[in-house]
C-alpha cells in the first residue's frame, strides 16, 4: 500500500481515537479533527465508578489509555476546534474544506471515518420535567460531571449533601411519541454503577429507582439489578410531572403499589438516553448516505466512506472501542484494494 495514504477521521471521542490508533498501528497516518478544545469526547468527561478501590467495569478509563497511546503514535495528526465546511467524494478519495477559526483549508484524504458520536437526549424538549427549572433535577451527563469533579453528590441549589435521590430511568428511550423507540443500551448501567458509588461512599443516603418493565432492559440491567436490588428502592413507573418543593426538594406524584402517592427528593437525576448528532443531516447531504429509523447514521463502508461509534447507534465505550476497530479492518480492505 502506498504510504501516502491519509485518512480523515472526524471526531476525537473513543471511537475516532481508536480509529486513528488502529490505522497507525498498521502503519497508516490519520489527521483526527475535533470541533471542541480538547480530545475525549463524552466518556472525557465521566467519573470513574470504582468502588472502594474495586473496579466496576464501566469502561471510562478506555478514553484515558486510549490518549496516552495516541501521544506515541506518530502517524497520528490532531487538530482541536476544526470543523468540516464541505465534503466529497471523488472518483479515487475524499475531498474535505477544515475549517479552523475563520480559515478553511482544502485537503484531500484516502478514506473518511465518520466518528461524530452521540447527542444525550435534552429533557427541555418534553416540557413535564420542568427541566431547568427545577434546581435539584439534573441529568445523568451531569451527575457524572458532579462525580467526576466533586467525587460525590451535592445538591445544586445550595452545595449541600444528598439525604435521598431518585434516577429516572428510560428519559429519552423507548418512547415512540418521541420518536426514540429505541433502548439507550448504557443508562441503566451508568444509573446503577454511580448509585452504587453512592450509596458505598455515604451508607445512609436512600436511593430511589423509577423504572419501566423489565422486559427490555438493557444489557448490565438484569445482572446488576439482581445484585444491588437491596441496597435500592425500586418503583415501577416512570412519574409523569415534575414540581420544585419546600426547600428546594423535588416532587413527583406516583402510584406505588396502588396507592397515589407525593415523593420527594433532595435530588433527583433523568437517565438520558443517547440520541443522533445534530451533524447527522449534513453527513448524509454531503455524501448520499442514508439514515437508519432511528436517525443515526447506517454504516456504508463503500467508496471510502465509513462510519464507527455511537454515530451508528447507541453503545457503550467499550462497544465503541470494538466497533471502531472492526471498521478499521473495512478502511484497510478499502485502503488495499484502491492502492
Ligand atoms: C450520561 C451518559 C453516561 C454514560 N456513561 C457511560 C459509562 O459509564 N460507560 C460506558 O461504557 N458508556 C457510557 N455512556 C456511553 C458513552 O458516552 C459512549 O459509548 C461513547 O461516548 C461513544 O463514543 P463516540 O466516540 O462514538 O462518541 P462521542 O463521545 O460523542 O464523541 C464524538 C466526538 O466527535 C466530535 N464531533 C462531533 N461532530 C463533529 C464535527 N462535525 N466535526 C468535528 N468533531 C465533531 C465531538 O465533539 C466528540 O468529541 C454514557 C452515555 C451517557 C449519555
Ligand atoms: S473501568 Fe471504570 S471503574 Fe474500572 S477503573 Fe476504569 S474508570 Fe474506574
Ligand atoms: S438502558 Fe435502561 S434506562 Fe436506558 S433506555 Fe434501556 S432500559 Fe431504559
Amino acid at each position: 500500500m502506498e504510504k501516502s495514504k491519509k485518512v480523515l477521521i472526524v471526531g476525537a471521542g473513543i471511537a475516532g481515537l481508536t480509529a486513528a490508533l488502529e490505522l497507525g498501528r498498521r502503519g497508516v497516518s490519520s489527521l483526527v479533527i475535533e470541533k471542541e478544545g480538547s480530545i475525549g469526547g463524552h466518556a472525557g468527561t465521566y467519573a470513574c465508578k470504582a468502588v472502594d478501590g474495586r473496579c466496576q467495569k464501566c469502561g471510562a478509563c478506555l478514553i484515558r489509555d486510549a490518549i496516552r497511546d495516541i501521544k506515541e503514535t506518530p502517524e497520528i495528526g490532531i487538530s482541536l476546534e476544526t470543523s468540516l465546511a464541505a465534503l466529497h467524494r471523488e472518483e479515487k478519495g475524499i475531498v474535505a474544506r477544515l475549517k479552523k477559526g475563520e480559515k478553511e483549508t482544502p485537503a484531500r484524504f484516502s478514506a473518511l471515518v465518520l466518528c461524530h458520536g452521540f447527542q444525550p437526549f435534552d429533557p427541555a424538549k418534553k416540557s413535564n420535567f420542568r427541566y431547568g427549572e427545577i434546581p435539584n433535577l439534573i441529568t445523568g451527563v451531569e451527575l457524572e460531571q458532579m462525580m467526576k469533579e466533586k467525587g460525590n453528590v451535592f445538591r445544586p441549589s445550595d452545595g449541600k449533601p444528598v439525604k435521598d435521590m431518585a434516577f429516572v430511568q428510560c428519559v429519552g428511550s423507548r418512547n415512540p411519541a418521541l420518536g426514540r423507540p429505541y433502548c439507550s443500551q448504557v443508562c441503566c448501567g451508568y444509573a446503577l454503577r454511580m448509585a452504587r458509588q453512592i450509596k458505598t461512599g455515604n451508607p445512609s443516603t436512600s436511593i430511589t429507582f423509577f423504572y419501566m418493565d423489565v422486559q427490555t432492559f438493557g444489557r448490565d440491567f438484569d445482572r446488576m439489578l439482581w445484585e444491588f436490588r437491596d441496597a435500592f428502592y425500586w418503583i415501577r413507573e416512570i412519574p409523569g410531572d415534575f414540581f420544585n418543593t419546600t426547600g428546594d426538594r423535588v416532587g413527583v406524584v406516583v402510584e406505588d403499589e396502588g396507592e397515589i402517592e407525593e415523593m420527594t427528593f433532595d435530588l433527583m437525576t433523568l437517565s438520558v438516553g443517547m440520541g443522533p448528532s445534530s451533524d447527522q443531516p449534513v453527513f448524509e447531504e454531503w455524501l448520499d448516505l442514508s439514515l437508519g429509523p432511528e436517525g443515526f447514521l447506517v454504516s456504508p463502508n463503500q467508496h471510502g466512506v465509513f462510519v464507527a461509534g455511537s454515530a451508528t447507534g447507541p453503545m457503550s465505550i467499550p462497544d465503541t472501542v470494538a466497533n471502531a476497530r472492526a471498521t478499521v479492518a473495512h478502511v484497510m480492505d478499502y485502503l488495499e484494494e484502491t492502492s
